[in-house]
């Protein structure tokens, strides 16, 4: 596994964003830098080439920045896991508790054949619920899980304990 720890000077932490009280990790700032993104892309490809990876799935909407490029690298489709209402076809839908109320994401119900290996990505872990509520919905739809990857991993948020039966891959670690 490449050692990534040294991009983490190219996060920017903004603080009181996008609620008073809150420290969000921007990752626009590596997104930016040509050799930071390069990296992160590398990394991911090198701990996923092998692994047989028919789709990459991202979720909307950091997880279309290294969603396409991955799947690229790997030779894999991409598809979209989208927010209520955005996607044109017939779709699978799940809801998510959120701090205060749900939320919603949709998969095309055509976009995942049954045993088809998936790997899904996000730029970052907090909680976990984003994630699960994803995991679901390619459950339901017969998807082999082959991996869950994140640029950046919340640690003291303890998210990756929703996941102690699939692989999780974070690359950025913050503790
Ligand atoms: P979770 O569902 O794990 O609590 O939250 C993760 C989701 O919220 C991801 O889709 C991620 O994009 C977004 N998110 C939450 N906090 C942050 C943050 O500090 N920085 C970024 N870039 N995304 C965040």
């Amino acid at each position: 596994l490449i050692n990534c720890e040294p991009l983490k000077s190219l996060v920017r932490t903004v603080p009181d964003f996008p609620k008073p009280g809150i420290l969000f990790y921007d990752i626009t700032t590596l997104l930016k830098d040509k050799t930071g993104f390069a990296q992160l892309i590398d990394a991911f490809a090198a701990y996923y080439i092998g692994k047989d990876i028919d789709l990459v799935l991202g979720i909307e909407a950091r997880g279309f920045i290294f969603g396409p490029a991955l799947a690229y690298r790997l030779n894999a489709g991409f598809v979209p896991v989208r927010k209520p209402k955005k996607l044109p076809a017939k779709t699978a839908r799940v809801s998510y508790d959120l701090e205060y109320g749900t939320d919603s994401l949709e998969i095309h119900l055509d976009a995942i054949q049954p045993g088809e290996r998936v790997v899904i990505v996000d730029d970052l872990l907090a909680t976990g619920g984003t994630m699960q509520a994803t995991v679901q919905l390619v459950r339901q739809m017969g998807g082999v899980i082959a991996g869950l990857g994140f640029a950046v991993e919340l640690d003291f948020l303890k998210g990756r304990a929703k996941f102690p039966e699939y692989d999780v891959l974070s690359l950025l670690h913050y503790d």
